[in-house]
């Protein structure tokens, strides 16, 4: 039988070790109870090892949940591949409006419906999977990390700089992405960065009576209103000077599935104009996430004297943080109406990254994920930032980093309701993952 046979083979039992994975609501967010988080890791150890991880262990960390990390050699001078998923997921309350029970895998329409089927037990499922089909003798060094606490402050990076010669690696395949539509293959090759501000507009020395002074004194709120509409051109593109820009000729998206998706209300528009794969990847964004000033509960007629707003910006591969919040703050400066006082106070700077995709291991990805999708592969971004990368970066420089997964994004829904996975997408990528290895055998080590 070849790969895809075997494949095919194993996936009712994988599809299983999903259902009982996403029963566990391994939520490892503070505030959370520890118990199922705890009992979710010892459940993906026992099928790490099942799976011919047999030296797996979870591993001490000074905080938090630990990581399950593992180690499977191959012949001797090959290759290092290492395998990246997570264990914890995002949180999954009724409010978010599920139409199933978000800890019971529902089988729906073809896909597999649950919080975390697709981020990342699915991309757990899939290294279970690749490992099956080597029986636990890979052709090359295969290491493994499934970590607790990716979707809250995650304990990987230190641990990663505590142990560096644990991640060693000529390969870094993290399986925590997805295709923009089941069925077309992509690499995720470039992240936005992220920083963040608080800007702090004050207008006058305490509140005053709005209708003794109001008109001729401006209020605070109203002056960071018009401040932030500065932010933006009419159509909804950033419009600070400086701010970094890239081109984009990779995967395009479709508007009617990223509405979708986005579960806009009815009636609004996108804002920017041009290609949204370039909006999203390779050009900024800049949201407000949160604001401080008098609630309406608690208003009077009295003026706002000082009003404040968090600002995340999103910054595109190849730029400098604090470059780009140099060009933020000089904006948010010298655009402030009536003279009003500006305070800004940098609260993050979280760099961009951008994948090698001229080397030999990013080669080899290509050529397995387009045999086992059968379809030529696209090159896509994603908005999102992975700090763990620049870690792995730092400790393993000539690594290179394939970045896919189960995690489609026109209906995987992650993060929301109703969260799904499509099963075929597990089954090809499981091929795709074993073809890297059998391809990276066949090249010289690199790390030794
Ligand atoms: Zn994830």
């Amino acid at each position: 039988m070849g790969t895809r046979e075997r494949v095919a083979a194993m996936m009712p039992s994988l599809v299983e070790s999903l259902e009982r994975l996403v029963a566990i609501p391994s939520v490892a967010f503070p505030g959370y109870p520890a118990e199922p988080v705890e009992r979710m890791g010892h459940q993906a150890l026992d099928l790490v090892r099942a799976a011919g991880f047999t030296n797996a262990e979870l591993m001490p960390v000074p905080s938090g949940y630990p990581p399950i990390y593992a180690e499977v050699p191959g012949p001797p001078g090959s290759p290092v591949v290492m395998l990246y998923a997570h264990y914890d997921v995002q949180p999954a309350p009724e409010s978010q409006g599920w139409t199933s029970d978000p800890w019971t895998a529902t089988h729906k329409n073809g896909r597999i419906y649950g919080r975390g089927a697709a981020d990342d037990k699915g991309g757990l499922v899939a290294h279970l999977g690749t490992m099956r089909i080597f029986e636990g003798r890979p052709p090359c060094t295969v290491r493994l990390v499934v970590e607790g606490m990716e979707e809250t402050e995650s304990n990987l990076p230190a641990f990663v700089l505590a142990h560096p010669e644990l991640f060693a690696c000529d390969v870094f395949v993290v399986c925590d992405m997805g295709n923009l539509r089941v069925g077309d293959p992509v690499l995720t090759t470039v992240l936005r960065g992220d920083v963040a501000c608080v800007v702090t507009v004050g207008t006058l020395q305490h509140p005053l009576h709005s209708g003794v002074f109001g008109g001729p004194a401006p209020d605070a709120m109203m002056a960071l209103a018009r401040l932030l509409s500065t932010l933006h051109d009419e159509a909804g593109n950033v419009a600070v000077a400086g701010v970094s820009r890239n081109p984009w000729t990779g995967g395009e998206l479709d508007e009617e599935e990223f509405r979708a998706s986005a579960d806009l209300l009815d009636g609004v528009g996108l804002a920017g104009s041009g290609s949204l794969a370039r909006r999203l990847w390779a050009e900024p964004s800049i949201s407000a996430i949160g604001v401080d000033m008098t609630s309406v509960a608690g208003s009077s007629n009295v003026l706002i004297p000082q009003a404040r707003a968090k600002l995340s910006m999103r910054i595109v591969p190849g730029s400098d943080p604090s470059k780009e919040l140099d060009a933020l703050e000089a904006h948010l400066r010298s655009h402030a109406p009536w003279g009003a006082h500006v305070e800004v106070e940098r609260t993050k700077a979280a760099p961009p990254f951008a994948c090698r995709t001229d080397g030999p291991g990013y080669a080899a990805a290509r050529r397995a994920l387009e045999e086992a999708f059968g379809k030529p592969v696209e090159e896509a971004g994603n908005g999102a930032s992975i700090p763990l990368l620049g870690t792995l970066h730092e400790v393993a420089p000539r690594a290179e980093f394939i970045l896919w997964g189960p995690e489609d994004v026109a209906a995987s829904r992650i993060h929301a309701s109703d969260e799904s996975v499509d099963p075929s997408e597990i089954e090809k990528l499981i091929v795709a993952q074993v073809g890297l290895i059998e391809e990276l055998a066949a090249q010289p080590g690199r790390t030794a």
